[in-house]
């Protein structure tokens, strides 16, 4: 199977390059272009547009920070709508509003073209082993067709019905996680302001119910201050604003989301947008100084 990829990023060059080691035939295009080297080394080939790779590629995924960015690959200059057309098929991997999905649907769908939004579950890890969670709405039969591609991506493909769907249900995760985030740091800042050990108070919690790959993977180095970023926390800090959003459109209150998002915000105005989400930890132990 031959596949397009756009957007070369911590999840895009992971997952561009498992398809590559699967055999696929993978077309790459990064906005920075020199980022598009190590999959060429690995046998991708290269195209200096989105628009060059989707008349090459009868399917091609995208993988993007941002609605913004996600909308801009496709409607600027050399963006995906100049070569799109009936018989390829559009697969928006990025975490995106379902607004900014159902626009990107409509312009796709009114060239005759396919469109499936599929955001993912899951981080760096799990897009280098294929253990994502596809979170997919759209065209099924475009899903059906790219299911070779995400059995290779991911560990579970769900199909969630109408454009926006897909897109609802990463924020809703997202918001969950980031909310879960927050309380785990003032957890770990809690127990080292008072006298115990955070080491210890991981050991606890690893035992009980609450245990979880997150606290697992994360906590060791949220201790030792260092945040390699595998998800971004600008990216956390989107999602959440996202989030809120789906939140007002639906009149449903979420103060504990709002007061995380409020600690991610901080976290970025410290400049710790480009670290890892556990970061948030920062602000925290700043605002009880
Ligand atoms: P990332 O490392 O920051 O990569 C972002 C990608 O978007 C890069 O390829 C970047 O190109 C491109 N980009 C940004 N603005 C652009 C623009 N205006 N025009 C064209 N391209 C643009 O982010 P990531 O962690 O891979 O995340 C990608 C998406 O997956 C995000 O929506 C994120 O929320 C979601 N996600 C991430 C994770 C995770 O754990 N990392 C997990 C699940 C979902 P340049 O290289 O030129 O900057």
């Amino acid at each position: 199977m031959e596949v397009g990829f756009l957007g070369l990023g911590i999840m895009g060059k992971a997952m561009s390059m498992n398809l590559l080691k699967h055999g696929f035939k993978v077309t790459v295009w990064n906005r920075t272009l020199s980022k598009c080297d190590e999959l060429v080394e690995h046998g991708a080939e290269v195209c200096k547009t989105p628009a060059a790779v989707v008349k090459k590629c009868k399917y091609t995924i995208a993988m993007l920070s941002d609605p913004y960015a996600a909308l801009a690959v496709v409607l600027d200059k050399d963006g995906v709508l100049e070569q799109i057309s009936q018989g390829k098929g559009y697969i928006d991997m990025s975490t995106v509003d379902a607004e900014t999905s159902l626009k990107i649907s409509e312009a796709i769908t009114a060239k005759g073209a396919q469109f499936l939004e599929a955001p993912v579950s899951g981080s760096k890890k799990p897009a280098e082993d294929g253990q994502l969670i596809i979170l997919a709405a759209g065209d099924k039969a475009l899903f059906d067709e790219a299911m070779p591609a995400f059995d290779v991506l991911g560990k579970k493909s769900f199909y969630l019905g109408q454009v926006g769907n897909g897109a609802k249900m990463k924020l809703v995760v997202n918001m969950i996680m980031g909310s879960v985030m927050n309380a785990f740091s003032e957890g770990l800042v809690l127990a080292d302001k008072s006298g115990l050990s955070p080491d210890t108070l991981l050991d606890v919690l690893d035992l009980g119910a609450m245990a979880n790959p997150m606290f697992k993977g994360k906590g060791a180095s949220m201790i030792k201050s260092s945040y390699p970023p595998a998800f971004p926390l600008k990216h956390q800090q989107k999602d959440m604003r996202l989030a809120l959003a789906l939140g007002d459109e639906n009149a449903v209150s979420m103060p504990v989301s709002a007061a995380a998002n409020e600690a991610f915000k901080k976290a970025r105005s410290m400049g710790l947008g480009d670290l890892d989400f556990s970061a948030v930890i920062e602000a925290l132990k700043s605002s009880r100084q």
